[in-house]
């Protein structure tokens, strides 16, 4: 199956960056008539995410590939996804994307970051990835916890 690619509207920003950190491709879009965000989902082969009813169907009959999304909670929305394009609810960063800018994260030294990270960071992580394009630097910290426990829960969906 070819990897999917993925076209977001703007109320979907934090279903955007989960989906970047699990190493897809997707482009997010704001502010965007619906005709504009049809178009744009054809012209780039992308499947158009949306919680907009009205926006799906018009994708449809207009022949975009279009997923409503419906879950109550991002674990939800995940598992869905995951069950439908056949990726796994694991961050695995070698693949992450920017959660901010969707280019591909890269493994960075600490000492060339280390002006770009609180103090305390650079004390107790080694590990840490940059984004090439928009310089965000990524590291497993506390939040990680965070983060492991919605794909625990989104992990549990998928059994459902
Ligand atoms: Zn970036």
């Amino acid at each position: 199956m070819k990897e999917p690619r993925f076209l977001t509207d703007g109320m979907l920003g934090k279903l955007t960056r989960w989906l970047r950190m699990l190493g897809q491709d997707v482009e997010y879009t704001t502010a965007m008539a619906d005709e504009t965000l049809i178009l744009e989902a054809k012209k780039t082969s992308r499947i158009l995410l949306t919680r907009d009813i009205q926006l799906f169907q018009r994708a449809m009959t207009r022949g975009a590939e279009a997923l409503l999304i419906e879950g109550m909670d991002e674990a939800e929305n995940l598992a869905d996804l995951a069950t439908r394009f056949r990726f796994r609810l694991q961050i695995n960063l070698k693949t992450s994307r920017c959660s901010k800018c969707n280019t591909q994260i890269r493994s960075v030294r600490k000492d060339r970051i280390i002006d770009r990270i609180p103090e305390k960071t650079s004390t107790y992580y080694n590990e840490f990835w940059e984004c090439p394009n928009c310089k965000q630097v990524y590291w497993q910290g506390a939040h990680w916890k965070r983060i492991e426990k919605t794909l625990r829960d989104a992990r549990k969906a998928l059994k459902k």
